[in-house]
């Protein structure tokens, strides 16, 4: 059996989702924007072992723990698309403009559009690249659990900001319409900031995509 538990880090509320096969006693952690202490004990203390952290577009309340979790726990990190390399690069100055604490630099293994990923057990998690937020951005989507995880591109009631550097609006209004609103209406959506929401609900009341 696979569930989630969603930790909110960060002064941006930013959502990062632990993934557990309960099964398995494996995990993965999903955009750990902080507290890469904290999230690591929390996983030892539950006995799993991380098997791969991801990430679904590169902005520090994002990343921000992302090395310091990977060298603790020795997990692989996947993801974004590698268009948002030179985001990547930028890192520190994001740390400077956000007023956060200076991220780490790290490898991680880019993904592309349609790539299907298996980060454990049970939990195959299908790529849909959708630029506009960030060029590099990506959604997961995990079919066996009704489930997409869309970062900042969509939210409940609303969509990711395109007003940062290499932001895109029409880019991420047409990769929601024709990525996520090609999902079954019925998935869930699990957005970086705010509460859940689905694909119906979005395609049916989000100003910014009805
Ligand atoms: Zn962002």
């Amino acid at each position: 059996m696979i569930d989630y538990k969603t930790i909110t880090v960060t002064p941006f509320a930013q959502n990062c989702r632990i993934f557990v096969n309960y099964d398995t006693s494996e995990c993965v952690v999903v955009d750990p924007g902080d507290r890469a202490e904290d999230i690591y004990n929390a996983i030892v203390e539950a006995k799993l072992t991380l098997k791969a952290i991801l990430i679904t577009h590169i902005h520090l309340d994002h990343v921000g723990a992302v090395a310091k979790l990977s060298k603790l726990s020795g997990a692989k990190i996947m993801g974004s698309s590698i268009e948002d390399e030179p985001i990547k690069t930028s890192l520190p100055m994001q740390a400077v403009n956000f007023g956060l604490n200076e991220c780490e630099k790290f490898e991680t293994e880019y993904l592309k559009d349609g790539d299907i990923i298996e980060p454990m057990s049970d939990f195959s998690l299908k790529v849909l690249h959708t630029p506009g937020h960030t060029p590099g951005g990506v959604c997961y989507y995990c079919k066996k659990l009704k489930l997409v995880l869309t970062g900042d591109t969509l939210f409940n009631g609303s969509v990711g900001r395109t007003d940062f550097p290499m932001g895109d609006y029409d880019s991420l209004i047409k990769g929601i319409k024709t990525k996520l609103f090609a999902l079954d209406d019925e998935t869930e959506v699990l957005s970086g900031h705010g509460p859940n929401s689905t694909i119906l609900d979005e395609k049916t009341t989000n100003p910014y995509v009805v």
